[in-house]
């Protein structure tokens, strides 16, 4: 991430040069932190707010795992808990990764193994050891050697030899683009679920 800060590929996006130590670790964003739960739900589950939606679902799971605070509060949150969805330096799709949840493609998308990548992240940071969520093992897998079929589809260039360059990534201007997604053959072999 500092090559591609330091190349200036992040274009607009001042605020991925600030809170670095934060982004790189989430003791810095959250004291004491010790677990982060990840949060995986596809686009087409949320026809609304996305960013509601997941911060919804991991209030109820926070609640699920903190049920005396939850109740002794009016506030359902408890204060050292936090639950971020795109709010926070927070490196969501290489926690997705360690959580074992995926991998990051060529395209730069985070791609759940059997969701595709078609998916929104969240994230509830915990400050306390869950030893009752069981980590999963991180499965071995990532874009096949000789498929380049995001870099070639991409309209603008924005994507080339494996590298994202977000000054010329449509959907960072518009918010509409999802080509490289969409000729992603292994989107094409995920369940509609
Ligand atoms: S979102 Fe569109 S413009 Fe951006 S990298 Fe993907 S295909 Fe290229
Ligand atoms: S199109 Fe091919 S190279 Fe690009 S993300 Fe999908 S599998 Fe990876």
């Amino acid at each position: 991430m500092e090559q591609w800060l330091a190349q200036g590929l992040h274009g607009e996006m001042s605020y991925l040069e600030r809170n670095r130590e934060k982004r790189y670790d989430p003791r810095e964003l959250v004291a004491g932190a010790k677990a982060v739960v990840v949060c995986v739900l596809q686009y087409s589950k949320c026809r609304h707010d996305y960013h509601r939606t997941i911060k919804s679902m991991l209030y109820q799971l926070d609640a699920l795992l903190h049920p005396c605070a939850a109740n002794a509060s009016p506030n359902p949150l408890p204060t050292q808990q936090h639950i971020f969805c795109d709010s926070a330096p927070f490196l969501e799709r290489r926690w997705a990764t360690e959580a074992g949840l995926g991998f990051i493609g060529r395209n730069h998308q985070f791609f759940h193994h059997s969701l595709g990548s078609k998916v929104h992240l969240g994230e509830l940071v915990l400050t306390e050891e869950v030893a009752h969520i069981p980590s999963m093992a991180p499965i071995a897998m990532g874009c096949p050697a000789d498929c380049h079929r995001c870099e070639e589809a991409c309209p603008t260039g924005a994507l080339r030899n494996s590298v994202w360059d977000a000054t010329q990534c449509v959907a960072y201007t518009t918010h509409h683009c999802l080509v490289c997604q969409d000729v992603c053959p292994m989107n094409a072999k995920k369940a509609k679920v």
